[in-house]
Protein backbone atom coordinates (compact mmCIF):
# COMPACT_ATOMS: atom_id res chain seq x y z
CA UNK A 1 0.00 0.00 0.00
CA UNK A 2 1.63 3.60 -0.92
CA UNK A 3 1.38 6.31 1.87
CA UNK A 4 -1.65 8.19 1.25
CA UNK A 5 -0.76 11.85 -0.30
CA UNK A 6 -2.65 14.91 0.62
CA UNK A 7 -2.92 17.85 -2.14
CA UNK A 8 -4.72 20.29 0.27
CA UNK A 9 -1.73 23.02 0.39
CA UNK A 10 -0.62 22.29 -2.96
CA UNK A 11 -4.48 23.64 -4.13
CA UNK A 12 -4.34 26.45 -1.60
CA UNK A 13 -1.01 27.58 -3.16
CA UNK A 14 -1.78 27.16 -7.34
CA UNK A 15 -5.75 28.05 -7.50
CA UNK A 16 -7.30 31.55 -6.74
CA UNK A 17 -8.64 31.34 -3.46
CA UNK A 18 -12.47 32.11 -5.24
CA UNK A 19 -12.17 29.38 -6.99
CA UNK A 20 -10.85 26.73 -3.77
CA UNK A 21 -13.83 28.68 -1.81
CA UNK A 22 -15.87 27.38 -4.37
CA UNK A 23 -14.49 23.88 -4.47
CA UNK A 24 -14.38 23.86 -1.03
CA UNK A 25 -18.73 24.67 -1.13
CA UNK A 26 -19.53 22.47 -3.96
CA UNK A 27 -17.93 19.27 -2.00
CA UNK A 28 -19.79 20.65 1.34
CA UNK A 29 -23.19 20.56 -0.97
CA UNK A 30 -22.43 17.16 -2.30
CA UNK A 31 -21.30 15.48 1.10
CA UNK A 32 -24.74 16.97 2.31
CA UNK A 33 -26.36 14.91 -0.31
CA UNK A 34 -24.32 11.74 0.43
CA UNK A 35 -22.06 12.22 -2.55
CA UNK A 36 -18.24 12.49 -2.68
CA UNK A 37 -16.84 14.55 -5.25
CA UNK A 38 -13.32 14.97 -6.68
CA UNK A 39 -10.92 17.22 -8.94
CA UNK A 40 -9.45 15.27 -11.32
CA UNK A 41 -7.54 14.99 -14.67
CA UNK A 42 -4.95 17.59 -16.22
CA UNK A 43 -5.18 20.06 -13.10
CA UNK A 44 -4.52 17.14 -10.90
CA UNK A 45 -1.52 16.19 -12.78
CA UNK A 46 -0.54 19.85 -12.96
CA UNK A 47 -0.98 20.43 -9.18
CA UNK A 48 1.86 17.80 -8.64
CA UNK A 49 3.95 19.21 -12.06
CA UNK A 50 3.57 22.90 -10.19
CA UNK A 51 2.33 24.29 -13.21
CA UNK A 52 -0.64 26.50 -13.58
CA UNK A 53 -3.65 25.51 -14.92
CA UNK A 54 -7.03 26.81 -13.72
CA UNK A 55 -9.76 24.63 -16.52
CA UNK A 56 -11.36 22.72 -13.41
CA UNK A 57 -12.95 19.24 -13.82
CA UNK A 58 -14.81 17.90 -11.05
CA UNK A 59 -16.66 14.37 -11.17
CA UNK A 60 -19.13 13.52 -8.39
CA UNK A 61 -20.00 10.23 -7.56
CA UNK A 62 -23.92 10.97 -8.13
CA UNK A 63 -25.02 13.35 -10.46
CA UNK A 64 -23.43 16.26 -11.86
CA UNK A 65 -26.81 18.23 -12.77
CA UNK A 66 -28.49 17.82 -9.65
CA UNK A 67 -25.30 18.95 -7.63
CA UNK A 68 -24.63 22.02 -10.02
CA UNK A 69 -28.44 23.01 -9.17
CA UNK A 70 -28.27 22.48 -5.66
CA UNK A 71 -25.13 24.53 -5.97
CA UNK A 72 -26.77 27.49 -7.87
CA UNK A 73 -28.85 27.94 -4.62
CA UNK A 74 -25.89 28.70 -2.15
CA UNK A 75 -23.45 30.17 -4.10
CA UNK A 76 -23.92 33.21 -6.69
CA UNK A 77 -23.20 31.07 -9.50
CA UNK A 78 -24.67 30.67 -13.15
CA UNK A 79 -24.89 26.63 -14.34
CA UNK A 80 -25.42 25.13 -18.06
CA UNK A 81 -26.65 21.99 -17.77
CA UNK A 82 -26.28 19.18 -20.29
CA UNK A 83 -28.69 16.38 -19.44
CA UNK A 84 -27.82 14.15 -22.65
CA UNK A 85 -24.54 13.89 -21.32
CA UNK A 86 -24.76 14.26 -17.43
CA UNK A 87 -22.62 17.30 -16.64
CA UNK A 88 -22.93 20.91 -16.17
CA UNK A 89 -20.80 24.06 -16.02
CA UNK A 90 -20.74 26.25 -12.90
CA UNK A 91 -19.50 29.99 -13.99
CA UNK A 92 -18.84 32.57 -11.57
CA UNK A 93 -16.87 35.58 -12.03
CA UNK A 94 -13.81 35.14 -14.13
CA UNK A 95 -13.94 30.86 -13.37
CA UNK A 96 -15.83 28.20 -14.58
CA UNK A 97 -15.74 24.69 -13.55
CA UNK A 98 -16.79 21.85 -15.54
CA UNK A 99 -18.37 18.76 -13.46
CA UNK A 100 -19.42 15.56 -14.76
CA UNK A 101 -20.88 12.21 -13.51
CA UNK A 102 -18.37 9.70 -12.89
CA UNK A 103 -18.83 7.41 -15.47
CA UNK A 104 -17.50 4.59 -17.52
CA UNK A 105 -17.48 4.25 -21.16
CA UNK A 106 -18.18 1.41 -23.35
CA UNK A 107 -17.02 1.28 -26.96
CA UNK A 108 -19.36 -0.05 -29.46
CA UNK A 109 -16.36 0.07 -32.21
CA UNK A 110 -12.80 1.92 -32.78
CA UNK A 111 -13.23 5.53 -33.04
CA UNK A 112 -17.08 5.67 -32.05
CA UNK A 113 -17.87 7.88 -29.36
CA UNK A 114 -18.61 5.78 -26.50
CA UNK A 115 -21.69 4.66 -24.32
CA UNK A 116 -21.75 6.65 -21.37
CA UNK A 117 -23.19 4.67 -18.04
CA UNK A 118 -22.89 6.14 -14.34
CA UNK A 119 -20.06 4.94 -11.85
CA UNK A 120 -17.41 5.17 -9.30
CA UNK A 121 -14.70 7.48 -9.10
CA UNK A 122 -12.39 4.97 -9.95
CA UNK A 123 -13.97 3.16 -12.87
CA UNK A 124 -14.21 6.92 -14.17
CA UNK A 125 -9.83 6.98 -13.73
CA UNK A 126 -10.28 3.78 -16.05
CA UNK A 127 -11.61 5.18 -18.76
CA UNK A 128 -8.74 8.20 -19.04
CA UNK A 129 -6.20 8.09 -21.64
CA UNK A 130 -2.21 8.83 -19.45
CA UNK A 131 -1.55 7.42 -16.01
CA UNK A 132 -0.61 11.29 -15.68
CA UNK A 133 -4.38 12.27 -16.24
CA UNK A 134 -6.04 9.48 -14.38
CA UNK A 135 -5.46 11.02 -10.62
CA UNK A 136 -8.33 12.19 -8.69
CA UNK A 137 -8.30 14.36 -5.31
CA UNK A 138 -11.04 14.00 -3.08
CA UNK A 139 -13.00 17.89 -2.15
CA UNK A 140 -15.52 16.14 -0.12
CA UNK A 141 -14.80 17.32 3.63
CA UNK A 142 -13.48 14.28 5.87
CA UNK A 143 -10.91 13.70 2.46
CA UNK A 144 -10.46 16.72 1.53
CA UNK A 145 -7.65 17.10 -0.56
CA UNK A 146 -6.92 12.98 -0.79
CA UNK A 147 -5.04 12.04 -3.88
CA UNK A 148 -6.51 9.53 -5.56
CA UNK A 149 -3.78 7.34 -8.33
CA UNK A 150 -4.61 3.86 -9.36
CA UNK A 151 -2.46 3.81 -11.80
CA UNK A 152 0.95 5.02 -10.24
CA UNK A 153 0.65 8.42 -12.01
CA UNK A 154 2.75 9.67 -9.48
CA UNK A 155 5.68 7.06 -10.27
CA UNK A 156 5.37 8.44 -14.12
CA UNK A 157 5.34 11.96 -13.27
CA UNK A 158 8.16 11.72 -11.34
CA UNK A 159 9.53 9.13 -14.31
CA UNK A 160 8.75 11.84 -16.88
CA UNK A 161 6.88 9.13 -19.09
CA UNK A 162 3.60 9.05 -20.46
CA UNK A 163 1.70 5.51 -20.32
CA UNK A 164 -1.42 3.83 -21.27
CA UNK A 165 -3.65 2.17 -18.68
CA UNK A 166 -4.44 -0.85 -20.68
CA UNK A 167 -3.14 -2.28 -24.04
CA UNK A 168 -6.25 -1.38 -26.10
CA UNK A 169 -6.27 2.49 -25.17
CA UNK A 170 -5.08 3.64 -28.54
CA UNK A 171 -7.87 0.91 -30.04
CA UNK A 172 -10.64 2.53 -28.18
CA UNK A 173 -9.79 5.54 -29.23
CA UNK A 174 -6.70 6.69 -31.21
CA UNK A 175 -7.37 10.67 -30.88
CA UNK A 176 -4.91 9.66 -27.48
CA UNK A 177 -2.13 9.30 -30.46
CA UNK A 178 -2.38 12.35 -30.93
CA UNK A 179 -3.28 13.42 -27.37
CA UNK A 180 0.00 11.44 -26.33
CA UNK A 181 2.61 13.03 -28.67
CA UNK A 182 1.07 16.72 -27.28
CA UNK A 183 1.63 16.06 -23.62
CA UNK A 184 4.99 13.94 -24.24
CA UNK A 185 6.41 17.13 -25.95
CA UNK A 186 4.89 20.01 -23.84
CA UNK A 187 6.16 18.57 -20.60
CA UNK A 188 9.28 17.19 -22.21
CA UNK A 189 8.36 13.65 -20.68
CA UNK A 190 9.11 9.89 -22.99
CA UNK A 191 6.81 7.72 -24.37
CA UNK A 192 7.21 4.64 -21.66
CA UNK A 193 8.52 1.72 -24.36
CA UNK A 194 4.89 -0.26 -23.78
CA UNK A 195 3.19 2.77 -24.79
CA UNK A 196 5.07 3.54 -27.64
CA UNK A 197 4.72 0.15 -29.00
CA UNK A 198 1.17 0.19 -29.15
CA UNK A 199 1.23 3.62 -30.69
CA UNK A 200 3.07 2.26 -33.29
CA UNK A 201 0.82 -0.94 -33.67
CA UNK A 202 -2.16 0.67 -33.51
CA UNK A 203 -1.25 3.49 -35.46
CA UNK A 204 -3.41 2.88 -38.64
CA UNK A 205 -6.54 3.38 -36.58
CA UNK A 206 -5.95 7.17 -36.97
CA UNK A 207 -7.79 6.19 -40.80
CA UNK A 208 -11.01 5.49 -39.31
CA UNK A 209 -11.00 8.95 -37.10
CA UNK A 210 -13.61 11.41 -38.78
CA UNK A 211 -12.10 14.82 -40.09
CA UNK A 212 -13.58 16.30 -37.23
CA UNK A 213 -12.36 14.67 -34.45
CA UNK A 214 -8.72 14.31 -36.50
CA UNK A 215 -8.75 18.43 -36.59
CA UNK A 216 -9.91 19.18 -33.49
CA UNK A 217 -6.41 17.31 -32.61
CA UNK A 218 -4.29 19.00 -34.47
CA UNK A 219 -5.76 22.48 -33.85
CA UNK A 220 -5.25 21.20 -30.07
CA UNK A 221 -1.33 20.37 -31.25
CA UNK A 222 -1.28 24.13 -32.69
CA UNK A 223 -2.49 25.99 -29.50
CA UNK A 224 0.85 24.07 -28.05
CA UNK A 225 3.00 26.85 -27.05
CA UNK A 226 5.51 25.14 -29.06
CA UNK A 227 3.50 23.33 -31.55
CA UNK A 228 6.52 22.39 -33.88
CA UNK A 229 7.62 20.06 -31.23
CA UNK A 230 4.39 17.89 -31.08
CA UNK A 231 4.52 17.71 -35.20
CA UNK A 232 8.07 16.97 -35.60
CA UNK A 233 7.79 14.27 -32.97
CA UNK A 234 4.38 13.61 -34.70
CA UNK A 235 6.38 13.36 -38.33
CA UNK A 236 9.11 10.92 -36.87
CA UNK A 237 6.58 8.25 -35.51
CA UNK A 238 4.62 8.26 -39.15
CA UNK A 239 1.22 10.23 -36.90
CA UNK A 240 1.55 13.31 -39.49
CA UNK A 241 1.35 11.15 -42.52
CA UNK A 242 -1.79 9.78 -41.33
CA UNK A 243 -2.65 13.43 -41.89
CA UNK A 244 -1.36 13.34 -45.46
CA UNK A 245 1.63 11.58 -46.59
CA UNK A 246 3.27 15.07 -48.27
CA UNK A 247 3.14 16.80 -44.80
CA UNK A 248 6.47 16.93 -43.59
CA UNK A 249 7.47 17.80 -39.60
CA UNK A 250 10.94 18.66 -40.71
CA UNK A 251 13.76 21.55 -39.59
CA UNK A 252 12.40 23.90 -42.07
CA UNK A 253 9.06 23.68 -40.40
CA UNK A 254 10.67 24.19 -36.86
CA UNK A 255 12.38 27.24 -38.52
CA UNK A 256 9.19 28.76 -40.00
CA UNK A 257 7.15 28.35 -37.10
CA UNK A 258 9.54 30.33 -34.52
CA UNK A 259 9.66 32.87 -37.21
CA UNK A 260 6.13 33.00 -37.35
CA UNK A 261 6.29 33.28 -33.50
CA UNK A 262 8.72 36.63 -33.74
CA UNK A 263 6.40 38.23 -36.12
CA UNK A 264 3.65 37.74 -33.98
CA UNK A 265 3.43 36.62 -29.60
CA UNK A 266 0.16 34.28 -30.38
CA UNK A 267 0.56 33.56 -34.22
CA UNK A 268 -3.39 32.30 -34.84
CA UNK A 269 -3.37 28.72 -35.72
CA UNK A 270 -4.65 28.89 -39.43
CA UNK A 271 -0.53 30.58 -39.76
CA UNK A 272 0.74 27.32 -38.29
CA UNK A 273 -1.64 25.19 -40.60
CA UNK A 274 -0.74 27.58 -43.77
CA UNK A 275 3.01 26.77 -43.19
CA UNK A 276 2.34 23.37 -42.02
CA UNK A 277 0.60 22.61 -45.88
CA UNK A 278 3.17 25.15 -47.37
CA UNK A 279 4.49 22.73 -49.44
CA UNK A 280 1.95 20.32 -50.53
CA UNK A 281 0.50 21.12 -54.17
CA UNK A 282 -2.93 22.54 -54.95
CA UNK A 283 -3.99 18.64 -55.57
CA UNK A 284 -2.62 17.73 -51.53
CA UNK A 285 -4.11 20.83 -50.58
CA UNK A 286 -7.13 19.77 -51.42
CA UNK A 287 -6.75 16.26 -50.18
CA UNK A 288 -5.85 18.02 -46.32
CA UNK A 289 -8.71 20.26 -46.63
CA UNK A 290 -11.05 17.24 -47.55
CA UNK A 291 -9.51 14.79 -44.81
CA UNK A 292 -9.63 17.85 -42.22
CA UNK A 293 -13.13 18.66 -43.45
CA UNK A 294 -11.75 22.04 -42.61
CA UNK A 295 -14.29 24.80 -42.35
CA UNK A 296 -14.61 27.17 -45.08
CA UNK A 297 -12.57 30.47 -43.54
CA UNK A 298 -9.38 28.14 -42.90
CA UNK A 299 -10.14 25.97 -46.34
CA UNK A 300 -9.90 29.22 -48.36
CA UNK A 301 -6.55 30.64 -46.18
CA UNK A 302 -4.72 27.16 -47.43
CA UNK A 303 -6.13 27.95 -50.50
CA UNK A 304 -4.90 31.54 -50.88
CA UNK A 305 -1.89 30.57 -49.64
CA UNK A 306 -1.39 28.36 -52.67
CA UNK A 307 -2.54 30.53 -55.40
CA UNK A 308 -0.05 33.46 -54.06
CA UNK A 309 2.80 31.30 -54.16
CA UNK A 310 2.38 31.92 -58.51
CA UNK A 311 2.77 35.60 -57.24
CA UNK A 312 6.21 35.30 -55.16
CA UNK A 313 8.28 35.99 -58.48
CA UNK A 314 6.88 39.07 -59.28
CA UNK A 315 6.90 40.28 -55.45
CA UNK A 316 10.74 39.71 -55.61
CA UNK A 317 10.76 42.29 -58.10
CA UNK A 318 13.03 44.67 -55.61
CA UNK A 319 11.92 47.98 -58.52
CA UNK A 320 8.02 46.97 -57.80
CA UNK A 321 5.79 49.78 -57.73
CA UNK A 322 3.22 49.92 -54.80
CA UNK A 323 0.44 49.70 -56.96
CA UNK A 324 1.29 46.80 -58.83
CA UNK A 325 2.28 45.10 -54.79
CA UNK A 326 -1.35 45.80 -53.81
CA UNK A 327 -3.06 44.61 -57.33
CA UNK A 328 -0.83 41.28 -56.70
CA UNK A 329 -1.55 41.17 -52.90
CA UNK A 330 -5.57 42.32 -52.18
CA UNK A 331 -7.98 39.94 -52.07
CA UNK A 332 -6.14 37.61 -49.99
CA UNK A 333 -6.15 36.49 -46.26
CA UNK A 334 -3.91 37.85 -44.36
CA UNK A 335 -2.72 34.71 -43.05
CA UNK A 336 -2.79 33.65 -46.45
CA UNK A 337 -0.13 36.97 -47.05
CA UNK A 338 2.01 36.28 -43.73
CA UNK A 339 2.43 32.52 -44.72
CA UNK A 340 3.83 33.55 -47.98
CA UNK A 341 6.24 36.12 -46.60
CA UNK A 342 7.84 33.70 -43.58
CA UNK A 343 7.54 30.78 -46.25
CA UNK A 344 8.46 32.82 -49.16
CA UNK A 345 12.63 33.07 -48.20
CA UNK A 346 12.97 36.61 -49.73
CA UNK A 347 13.64 39.56 -48.23
CA UNK A 348 11.80 41.80 -50.88
CA UNK A 349 9.15 39.59 -50.79
CA UNK A 350 9.23 40.26 -47.15
CA UNK A 351 9.35 43.83 -47.48
CA UNK A 352 6.77 44.54 -50.24
CA UNK A 353 4.70 42.11 -48.14
CA UNK A 354 5.18 44.20 -44.94
CA UNK A 355 4.80 47.23 -46.85
CA UNK A 356 1.04 45.85 -48.23
CA UNK A 357 -0.24 45.01 -44.77
CA UNK A 358 1.19 47.99 -42.81
CA UNK A 359 0.42 50.94 -45.61
CA UNK A 360 -1.01 49.86 -49.22
CA UNK A 361 -3.76 48.04 -48.20
CA UNK A 362 -5.22 51.23 -46.21
CA UNK A 363 -4.71 53.56 -48.97
CA UNK A 364 -7.86 55.19 -50.21
CA UNK A 365 -8.41 57.83 -53.16
CA UNK A 366 -9.68 61.11 -51.34
CA UNK A 367 -12.19 61.49 -54.06
CA UNK A 368 -15.09 59.18 -54.04
CA UNK A 369 -17.63 58.48 -56.77
CA UNK A 370 -19.96 61.27 -55.40
CA UNK A 371 -17.08 64.03 -56.32
CA UNK A 372 -16.88 62.56 -59.36
CA UNK A 373 -20.55 62.62 -60.23
CA UNK A 374 -20.06 66.86 -58.93
CA UNK A 375 -17.04 66.94 -61.02
CA UNK A 376 -19.50 66.01 -63.99
CA UNK A 377 -18.90 62.25 -64.63
CA UNK A 378 -21.73 59.90 -65.32
CA UNK A 379 -21.72 56.43 -62.85
CA UNK A 380 -20.46 53.54 -64.69
CA UNK A 381 -17.58 51.73 -65.62
CA UNK A 382 -15.30 54.67 -67.15
CA UNK A 383 -15.86 56.33 -63.69
CA UNK A 384 -14.85 52.82 -62.05
CA UNK A 385 -11.38 53.06 -63.91
CA UNK A 386 -11.03 56.52 -63.11
CA UNK A 387 -11.42 55.79 -59.88
CA UNK A 388 -9.40 52.74 -59.74
CA UNK A 389 -6.50 55.01 -61.58
CA UNK A 390 -6.56 57.44 -58.94
CA UNK A 391 -5.98 54.62 -56.11
CA UNK A 392 -3.02 53.64 -58.08
CA UNK A 393 -1.79 57.25 -58.48
CA UNK A 394 -2.96 57.70 -54.48
CA UNK A 395 -0.69 54.08 -53.14
CA UNK A 396 2.11 54.81 -56.05
CA UNK A 397 2.33 58.90 -53.50
CA UNK A 398 2.04 60.76 -57.62
CA UNK A 399 -1.04 62.54 -55.56
CA UNK A 400 -1.49 63.11 -51.35
CA UNK A 401 -4.89 64.89 -51.09
CA UNK A 402 -8.27 65.71 -52.41
CA UNK A 403 -6.62 69.29 -54.74
CA UNK A 404 -4.01 66.61 -56.09
CA UNK A 405 -6.41 64.51 -57.12
CA UNK A 406 -9.04 66.65 -58.61
CA UNK A 407 -6.28 68.28 -60.54
CA UNK A 408 -4.90 64.71 -62.16
CA UNK A 409 -8.40 64.07 -63.18
CA UNK A 410 -8.97 67.56 -64.47
CA UNK A 411 -5.64 67.01 -66.45
CA UNK A 412 -6.33 63.91 -67.54
CA UNK A 413 -9.60 64.70 -69.20
CA UNK A 414 -8.13 67.85 -70.18
CA UNK A 415 -5.55 65.83 -72.11
CA UNK A 416 -7.79 63.01 -73.69
CA UNK A 417 -10.00 64.51 -76.46
CA UNK A 418 -12.51 61.71 -75.43
CA UNK A 419 -13.98 61.11 -71.89
CA UNK A 420 -14.03 57.44 -73.20
CA UNK A 421 -10.71 56.77 -72.91
CA UNK A 422 -10.96 55.76 -69.34
P1 LIG B 1 -4.90 20.06 -21.27
O1 LIG B 1 -3.90 20.48 -20.26
O2 LIG B 1 -4.32 19.81 -22.62
O3 LIG B 1 -6.17 20.85 -21.27
P2 LIG B 1 -6.30 18.07 -19.87
O4 LIG B 1 -5.60 16.90 -19.24
O5 LIG B 1 -6.98 19.04 -19.00
O6 LIG B 1 -5.23 18.65 -20.79
P3 LIG B 1 -8.73 17.73 -21.44
O7 LIG B 1 -8.71 17.50 -22.90
O8 LIG B 1 -9.28 18.99 -20.90
O9 LIG B 1 -7.26 17.48 -20.96
O10 LIG B 1 -9.46 16.50 -20.78
C1 LIG B 1 -9.62 16.41 -19.37
C2 LIG B 1 -9.31 15.00 -18.91
O11 LIG B 1 -10.22 14.09 -19.54
C3 LIG B 1 -7.92 14.48 -19.26
O12 LIG B 1 -6.98 14.83 -18.29
C4 LIG B 1 -8.14 13.00 -19.34
O13 LIG B 1 -8.14 12.44 -18.06
C5 LIG B 1 -9.53 12.88 -19.87
N1 LIG B 1 -9.59 12.73 -21.34
C6 LIG B 1 -9.75 13.70 -22.26
N2 LIG B 1 -9.76 13.19 -23.50
C7 LIG B 1 -9.60 11.88 -23.37
C8 LIG B 1 -9.55 10.78 -24.28
N3 LIG B 1 -9.62 10.97 -25.60
N4 LIG B 1 -9.41 9.55 -23.76
C9 LIG B 1 -9.35 9.35 -22.45
N5 LIG B 1 -9.37 10.31 -21.53
C10 LIG B 1 -9.50 11.57 -21.98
Amino acid sequence: MSETVNLAGQIEKQLPAGLVGLMRQAGEVAAGQGQRLYLVGGVVRDLLLGRTNLDLDLVVEGDAIDLAQKLAGTTRSKITTHPRFHTAKIQREKWSIDLATARTEIYDRPGALPVVQPGTIDIDLLRRDFTINAMAVELTPGGYGRLIDPYKGQDDIKDMLIRVLHESSFIDDSTRIWRGLRYEQRLNFRLETATLKLMNRDIDRLDTISGDRIRHELELALKEEFPERVLRRAAELGVLAKLHPGLKGDSWLVEKFKQARMASDTPPPGLYLALLAYRLNSAEAEELISRLRLPKLLAQTLRDADNLKGKLGSLADPGLAPSRTYNLLHGYSQTAIIANSLAGDSPVVRQHIQLFLDRLRYVRPALTGNDLIKMGFAPGPRMKAILERLHEARLDGKVTDKKEEEKLVKGWVAKESRIDKF
